[in-house]
């Protein structure tokens, strides 16, 4: 069962009621029995012959619950009902990044693990009126032209010569780019393949979805490397778990299986049980990782979780082509402490069990800055823009379903 809290995005419930049944639809769910109301409203669904699911919904506008019954993958399509019904879809929290948050609360309730803040951005940033904007630099320190930027920018590429201008007047980092190596009508095929793969969709949806805007753009990444050194005490996960919850999942998976065995060889097998649980390793860390962050702030931004790895080996050094270049939102020093986290949590998801973590990390040397070339490729479906992000030096896909986000809206 899937369940999240929608607050503060203006629902309107009748309309909500109304349409969602049509979504489901779409992806094949036929309602048999609706309860509406006026607070609350039930759906039960039929897929087939023999898939049922059963969707709850209660609340006032500004804090809505929705329970699903059935398939994880529903949940997504009540979702993209409900930004469809809502007055303020900016402000909604998908359900995936609830339960993240959630798994990091609880996480950080249990101990042991790195207090590190979610990596993305719960919603995707609107841009916001600045409280205060006034530009620090007015004008590029290399060739004078006027620079024009957001104030949350704090690299900012000057249109004229291509210099990249810190706006706190100090000396740019080391600037890197990497070639484009893939066309438009390339990516168009990879994009198309990855969103047939999806859960919810065949081969003919992506068909029959409308293909509409691909733009090149050139997305700065800090590269962080970082040295992992100390001790930690646990078991080798089985599957590496990239998100805590996944850790835990599996974490209590084992120790179910240990209970089971357990109390399947009674009294001597209660010792092997425990046995399966009790079978840590402790292990002196000293290594060093490349940690990439992105280094914009919206959510869109973010590649899906060891989706991305950055194609250092081709980067040469940085030069303003006639693509867009997105300015950086994220300072060094933001960079470096977001990438410690991220190192220490990969580091984290190579065991379960993890009963003593006593690791440090510490970032060598200055970040350097790569400007890497993102295809974002638009689709429709289901009434919705969504954009799938390829990567345009080495073809991986880099996210498969985010909001789409039109040239200059940025
Ligand atoms: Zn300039």
């Amino acid at each position: 069962m899937t369940s999240a809290r929608y607050r503060q995005i203006g629902a309107k419930m009748a309309s909500f009621q109304q349409v969602l049944p049509e979504y489901l639809k779409q992806i094949g769910w036929s309602t048999k029995k609706i309860i509406p109301g006026e607070r609350s409203f039930m759906l039960e669904l039929k897929k087939g012959f023999f898939e049922k699911a059963t969707i709850k919904v209660r609340g006032v506008p500004e804090d809505v619950y929705v329970e699903v019954d059935g398939p994880a993958g529903l949940m997504d399509v009540v979702e993209q009902a409900l930004a469809n019904s809502c007055a303020n879809p900016s402000a909604l929290t998908g359900w995936k990044e609830q339960e993240k948050q959630e798994a990091m609360e609880m996480a950080k309730s249990l101990g042991g693990i790195s207090p590190t803040p979610p990596t993305a951005a719960p919603t995707p940033v609107q841009p916001q009126p600045p409280p205060t904007p006034k530009p620090k630099l007015e004008a590029c320190m290399h060739c004078g032209a006027p620079l024009t930027y957001n104030p949350e920018e704090v690299l900012v590429v000057c249109n004229y010569c291509g210099y990249v201008n810190n706006t706190t007047g100090e000396q740019p980092p080391r600037c890197s780019m990497l070639p484009i190596l893939l066309t438009s009508s390339q990516t168009l095929e990879i994009a198309k393949n990855h969103v047939a793969k999806g859960i919810l969709v065949t081969r003919g949806m992506a068909e029959r979805a409308e293909w509409g805007a691909i733009v090149l753009r050139h997305v700065p990444n800090w590269a962080v490397t970082v040295q992992l050194e100390g001790d930690l005490e646990g078991k080798k996960a089985l599957v590496k778990a990239k998100d805590t919850k996944g850790q835990l999942s599996q974490e209590v998976a084992m120790q179910a299986l240990g209970g089971a065995l357990g109390s399947i060889f009674g009294g001597a097998g209660k010792g092997a049980g425990k046995a399966l649980t009790d079978r840590t390793e402790r292990v002196s860390v000293n290594e060093t990782m490349d940690v990439l962050v992105v280094a914009r702030k919206a959510a869109q931004y973010q590649p899906d979780v060891g989706a991305y790895k950055i194609p250092l080996d081709r980067k040469a050094p940085f030069k303003k082509t006639g693509e867009e270049t997105l300015n950086v939102e994220i300072s060094a020093q933001e960079a470096k402490e977001k990438a410690k986290g991220l190192a220490l949590q990969e580091l984290r998801s190579r065991y379960t069990f993890v009963s003593q973590f006593d690791v440090a990390a510490y970032p060598m040397e200055e970040p350097e800055l790569i400007y890497a070339p993102w295809w974002f490729i638009e689709y429709r479906m289901g009434g919705r823009s969504f954009s799938v992000i390829v990567d345009a030096c080495n073809g991986s896909v880099i996210a498969g379903q985010r909001p789409w986000v039109p040239k200059g809206v940025i």
